[in-house]
């Protein structure tokens, strides 16, 4: 049989539970293995000056998947000088595994836009979509625009209310993250000094 991946991209500025919840619940409904969490090199939906540099984030998504069987850390973006393009990366990484069947995961808000990202042909044209559902999303009126020849599976998860962005403010109030994010993920922030332990609640 041969082997069906997940392709997982953020920027993991840091990685949360919402990311590993995603990751692994495409994983069981799809049968994936393993996941690949591709932290970005320089997104380019997002402004410069996210918190954490891109080795950081990478060595961060790196030790969550060291703690997930399915999970691995894929650094190909970070390694790619300047923009990364998901056409780009999903061709990079068929090439590297080939006969692999590839989904890769997006949420119905990125859904709803992928027509409008670069190449979004070349995508679907070797990776099937798997489209994210949290409770109350409506993934269906998402693919409406989709690339004629699209596949598209959908993964039901729980609505969850952590973001990045949330976890970037608790850090820069000094409030812990500790419920926020996979334990690897806190220790090792707080070992570089940039979280407040669980005690100073
Ligand atoms: P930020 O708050 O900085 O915008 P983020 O928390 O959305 O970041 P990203 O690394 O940009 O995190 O997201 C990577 C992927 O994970 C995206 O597909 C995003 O939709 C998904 N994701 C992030 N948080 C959640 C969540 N709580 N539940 C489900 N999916 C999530």
């Amino acid at each position: 049989m041969s082997e069906r991946v997940g392709i997982l991209g953020g920027t993991f500025d840091p990685p949360h539970t919402g990311h590993v919840l995603v990751a692994d619940r495409a994983a069981r409904r799809l049968d994936l293995d393993p996941v690949l969490l591709v932290p970005t090199g320089r997104p380019p939906h997002k402004p410069e000056g996210a918190l954490l540099d891109a080795a950081l984030r990478a060595e961060l998504v790196a030790a969550v998947a060291a703690e997930h069987d399915r999970l691995e850390m894929w650094p190909g973006e970070i390694e790619r000088e300047g923009v990364s393009y998901t056409a780009d990366t999903v061709e990079q990484i068929a090439a590297e595994r080939p006969g692999a069947e590839l989904w890769f995961i997006l949420g119905t808000d990125q859904l709803r836009e992928f027509h409008r990202w670069r190449d979004p042909e070349r995508i679907v044209a070797v990776a099937r979509l798997a489209a994210v559902a949290r409770s109350g999303d409506h993934p269906d009126e998402a693919a409406a625009r989709l690339p004629s020849g699209a596949r598209v599976d959908v993964v039901h998860v729980p609505r969850i209310d952590v973001s990045s962005t949330l976890v970037r403010q608790r850090m820069g109030d000094g409030l812990p993250i500790d419920d926020l994010v996979p334990a690897a993920v806190a220790e090792a922030l707080r070992k570089k000094g940039l979280v407040a332990s669980p005690t100073s609640r």
